[in-house]
Parts: C-alpha cells; sequence; structure tokens
C-alpha cells in the first residue's frame, strides 16, 4: 500500500491559511509581488480581547491602533454581538429605497440627531467613510443645484487628507501615491497644503502658521471663483496623514472663509468621531460648525461596516422643500443590522462614560507618557488629543532634520513595533496612534514602553 504524502498544509493551520492568502487573496493596499516574495507571509490575527489580538500561533498582541483607527468599545463586546443576532433573527436586512424604512435606521437617525454638532439633523447612511465622502460630492452638487447654483462644483481638500479609496473621495483625498496612474483627482477637485507646522511651519510660531494655512484655502477659492467652490473638507486632525494636529489658529479661520464666500463646510469625522479625541465629535473641540459630516469606523465600532453623511438643518430643509429626486444611494443605505449595532455601540459609549474618560483620564495619561519620550534622541515632537497620537523621528532636533531616505525610519521602527508584538503605524518618519477607547493606564503605560524600545533599537539601527 503507497502512502501518499502531500506538501500541502494542513488546513486551517497558519502555515495554511498563509498559503490560500498569498494564491487567493488580494488585500487593499499591498504590494503583492513583496508579499508574494516574503518569507514570513501575513500574520493572521484569529482572536480579540479589550485592547489585544491573538495570532494564529498564540503570541498576544497590543492594538496600538484599533484596527483601523475603529475598535473604539474594545474587542469582545457580546452586546454588539448580541445586537446584531437579535436584529437578524427579526428582519436581517431589508432596503430604504422606494418610501420604506425599518426601525433600526430611523432609530439611529434620531440619536445621531441627538449627539452630533448643533444644527447636523439629517443623515444619509453608507457602508465604509469612502461611500459617504463619495455621498458628500454628489450631495453638495446637488444642494447647488437646487440652489440655482450648479456651477458651485469644485471642491477644495489638503494634501495628505486621506476621504477613502473610491473614485470621488480618493479624489477629494490628498494621498498622491492613490491619485498618479489612477487618472485622479477628478476634474473640480483642488488641494492646498494641510495645517502640519511640524513639517511646514519653518521657523514660524505655530497660530501665524496656523492663519497662513487657512490662508491657502481663501486664496484657493478666490483663484477657483467663489461662485464655482461647492465645498471644503477636512478632517479635524489628518489621521492618515500622520495625525497632523492643526494649531488653534487653524479652524475659527476655516470657518470664517467658508461662510464668507457660501462654501459648504464639511467635516470628515471617520477616525475623530465617537470619542477618539476625548469630545464626541472633533468639531466640538476645534469650534468647527460643519454644514455637513462624515462619520463610519467608531460608529459600530467596526464590528459592521456602516457610515453615515449628517447634513444640517439649511440642507435638509433644501431638500425637503426644492423637490426633485436625488438619484443617489447604496443597497446596504440603513442596513437594520448594522444600524442596530450601532445603537448598542453608542449605548456602550454613553453608558461607560468613555468620552469623559478619554478626555479627563486615559487622554491626559498618554500625553503624559508621550511627553517623556520626547526627552528621546531621534524624537523631534510628540502630539496627542485624547487617544489619538504621534510622534516625529528626527536624526536631528534644532533645527529639524529628518533621518535620510524619506519614510526609512518609520519603517524601520513600525517593523520593530511588529516584532515587540505591539501595533503601530507609520507614516512617513512619524509613529501614529490611536488605540480602542477602553484602554487602561496600565496598558498605555505598555504600549509606550514598548515603543520606547523600539525607538531605542530604532536609533542603534540608524546609527
Ligand atoms: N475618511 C477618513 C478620515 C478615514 O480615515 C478613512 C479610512 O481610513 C476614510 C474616510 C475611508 O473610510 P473607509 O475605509 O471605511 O472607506
Amino acid at each position: 500500500m503507497s502512502t501518499q504524502t502531500s506538501d500541502k498544509p494542513a488546513r486551517n493551520t497558519t502555515a495554511w491559511w498563509r498559503e490560500a492568502d498569498r494564491k487567493h487573496h488580494l488585500s487593499p493596499f499591498t504590494d503583492y509581488k513583496q508579499l508574494k516574495e516574503s518569507e514570513a507571509g501575513a500574520r493572521i490575527v484569529t482572536r480579540a480581547e479589550g485592547v489585544w489580538l491573538t495570532d494564529s500561533e498564540g503570541v498576544r498582541i497590543l492594538d496600538g491602533m484599533a484596527g483601523l483607527w475603529c475598535v473604539n468599545v474594545g474587542y469582545g463586546r457580546k452586546e454588539l454581538a448580541e445586537a446584531a443576532y437579535k436584529q437578524m433573527l427579526e428582519l436581517p436586512y431589508y432596503n430604504t429605497f422606494f418610501k420604506t424604512a425599518t426601525p433600526p435606521p430611523v432609530e439611529l437617525a434620531e440619536k445621531l440627531a441627538e449627539i452630533t454638532p448643533a444644527g447636523l439633523d439629517m443623515v444619509f447612511y453608507g457602508s465604509s467613510g469612502s461611500e459617504s465622502n463619495d455621498t458628500v460630492a454628489r450631495l453638495a452638487r446637488f444642494y447647488w443645484k437646487l440652489k440655482g447654483k450648479p456651477e458651485k462644483a469644485h471642491f477644495i481638500s489638503r494634501t495628505y487628507a486621506y476621504h477613502g479609496s473610491t473614485m470621488a473621495a480618493a479624489s477629494l483625498g490628498g494621498m498622491t501615491p492613490m491619485q498618479e496612474g489612477y487618472g485622479l483627482p477628478l476634474p473640480g477637485f483642488h488641494h492646498v497644503d494641510p495645517p502640519y507646522w511640524f513639517d511646514f511651519g519653518g521657523e514660524l510660531d505655530r497660530e501665524e502658521f496656523g492663519r497662513q494655512a487657512a490662508k491657502q484655502v481663501e486664496d484657493k477659492i478666490l483663484e477657483i471663483g467663489p461662485d464655482k467652490v461647492a465645498a471644503f473638507i477636512g478632517e479635524p486632525i489628518q489621521g492618515a496623514g500622520g495625525v497632523i494636529i492643526p494649531p488653534d489658529s487653524y479652524w475659527p479661520e476655516i470657518q470664517r472663509i467658508c461662510r464668507q464666500y457660501d462654501v459648504l463646510l464639511v467635516a470628515d469625522e471617520v477616525i475623530c468621531g465617537f470619542g477618539r479625541t476625548g469630545y464626541m465629535f472633533a468639531s466640538e473641540h476645534f469650534g468647527i460648525e460643519p454644514d455637513m459630516m462624515t462619520m463610519a469606523k467608531g460608529i459600530t465600532s467596526g464590528y459592521i461596516p456602516l457610515s453615515g453623511v449628517m447634513v444640517s438643518g439649511e440642507i435638509g430643509r433644501t431638500l425637503v422643500e426644492a423637490g426633485g429626486e436625488f438619484f443617489h444611494g447604496y443597497t446596504y443605505s440603513g442596513h437594520p443590522t448594522a444600524c442596530a449595532v450601532a445603537l448598542a455601540n453608542i449605548d456602550i459609549i454613553e453608558r461607560e462614560e468613555l468620552v469623559r474618560k478619554v478626555r479627563e483620564e486615559t487622554g491626559p495619561h498618554l500625553a503624559k507618557r508621550l511627553a517623556e519620550l520626547a526627552e528621546h534622541p531621534i524624537v523631534g515632537e510628540v502630539r496627542s488629543l485624547g487617544l489619538i497620537g504621534a510622534l516625529e523621528i528626527v536624526q536631528k532636533k534644532r533645527p529639524r532634520t529628518r533621518f535620510p531616505g524619506n519614510g526609512k525610519a518609520g519603517t524601520i521602527c513600525r517593523d520593530h513595533c511588529f516584532a515587540h508584538n505591539v501595533v503601530l503605524r507609520a507614516v512617513r518618519d512619524g509613529m501614529v496612534m490611536a488605540p480602542p477607547l477602553t484602554i487602561s493606564t496600565e496598558e498605555i503605560d505598555e504600549l509606550v514602553s514598548r515603543l520606547r524600545t523600539c525607538l531605542d533599537l530604532t536609533a542603534k539601527d540608524l546609527g
């Protein structure tokens, strides 16, 4: 009898998942050739609880990024699984097209009108941040058409902005590699510099730099013509662009400029929303009164896809009173199971007072521990608001000088973090973090201590 041995690894083992991943799975933002050639293959995450991930080899990893900036209430929340289960048994899906609705999206809409900044009181749902920002692009144009100003169709946003991966969202975004070679940005999408003092501020005073960065928006509006500009969109803090926290002078100026030229102000709160900064929405902290606000991620803590665009009373009234169909929508707009999970998620955020805790306890603790890292020889700046933060890696602190290699130092540090089982992200030569809002002060200490070790190793590598 011949015994046949196969080279194929046993099913549902690390080796099997890695092989299937290489062969059949196209992951986002991946160099497929590099992944194919890499020895290690993907890390397979199989379980999670609180702020800790466990991989298929049983290794515990501290998730300093809350997944992709989204698992606000932490992993393993039974209430969210139960909300989905209950809703799926009752009514797993029905659409909200053609004059129908289901209870969860309606109940959630009422709740969102209560907790979002004053003046925002109607919501249009999608399933991702990208979809909401695409909705903004169409809704803003539709609004101005209804107002009798169809030529107001241009958009202004910032370099380093991330608003998503769909064609309009990537056009609104300011990530050059996402645009070059992809026929983007689409016509009518314009960009100005971000309020990124550390890299662009030079010797300017921070607040003066903030005013000058805002002035770029005014100059761009005047260049295009105020009667042609539909909206300015910005993340209150640019997340994927490197956790760029603007000077205090920036947003009030942007608000004034948008009002003066009758340009809609859109806040992308996809990362900042639902408590991340110690406010339910960062617009409250920065004094932004948006005409539209996009949200996703923390709305369900990433347990199930959902997003929304909140619109102001003025936009809502115009849509309702002017008439004319808004030819736009997604099969999953107002998905009842996703909305039921969002309601349960917001209930946890409120019941556990997560926003207050981030503002008064864990946020200040992270800031204090990061401030100690500012003394590290290769750290040029630390910054944070609530539980979103960053540090800049430099060769020389004064004048601010980067290591050669354009992002190499960040990648080295990120790889050390990966090897030390703490997930942090590198953006150019900066390290960014956004842990679940349920992280304890002891876990913050652990995160910062691992990061310090990785900075030491990075400094050694860069010699
Ligand atoms: N807007 C911001 C600020 C984001 O950070 C992201 C994703 O990271 C998006 C929009 C896009 O969201 P999604 O990936 O859900 O399409």
